[in-house]
């Protein structure tokens, strides 16, 4: 078969007055510079770079939710105890993030999305007011408590409990991410 030479004038899909000899390497329709978009693969039209986008984008928004609340439980049942445990906060925190991580990729069958380390951590983060809450009246008790001398150790908690809740939740978020990437 021969190869056809025309000389005739081809325009940018999405810009008709822009002639372009450039094409999108996936779809194989014209695109001026302004519409090509440069991949690791070539140039490709913006419509092919999103629809590529989308694959990564298999999460849906009950997932999310279900992100957030599994990330809520267990920061919360690991909140009850690993605050108590004082600097060991600092060894355990990241192990909660990590495992929560791991339950929460397992319940979604690795599907991912953008937002999905934030839904997590919004999780960690919302359980963390509600800890900081109670061990925040407990400190407010002992304080009020006249025979109470045990202020001291509530403060520490509540203390601990932030520790907790930023360590957990920057684990969690970073894993989640790395998973997302990887
Ligand atoms: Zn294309
Ligand atoms: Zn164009």
């Amino acid at each position: 078969m021969a190869t056809e030479i025309t000389e005739e004038k081809t325009f940018c899909a999405n810009h008709p007055e822009r002639e372009t000899s450039l094409r999108c390497n996936k779809c194989g329709k014209y695109i001026c510079v302004k519409c090509a978009r440069r991949t690791a693969i070539g140039y490709r039209c913006p419509e092919c770079v999103n629809q590529q986008q989308q694959i990564f984008e298999t999460a849906t928004w009950s997932d999310h939710l279900i992100a957030a609340v599994i990330a809520a439980v267990l920061t919360f049942l690991g909140g009850l105890i690993v605050p108590r445990l004082s600097w060991f906060v600092i060894f355990l925190a990241p192990m909660a993030g990590g495992i929560i991580a791991e339950v929460i990729f397992r319940v979604l069958k690795k599907r991912r999305g953008k937002y999905l380390p934030w839904a997590a951590a919004g999780g960690v983060v919302l359980s963390g007011a509600v800890l900081c809450l109670i061990y925040g009246v407990a400190l407010l008790l002992s304080l009020l408590d006249p025979e109470g001398g045990w202020s001291f150790r509530e403060l520490i908690t509540l203390g601990w409990t932030v520790g907790y809740i930023a360590l957990c939740a920057s684990t969690l978020y970073y894993r989640l991410r790395g998973i997302r990437i990887g």
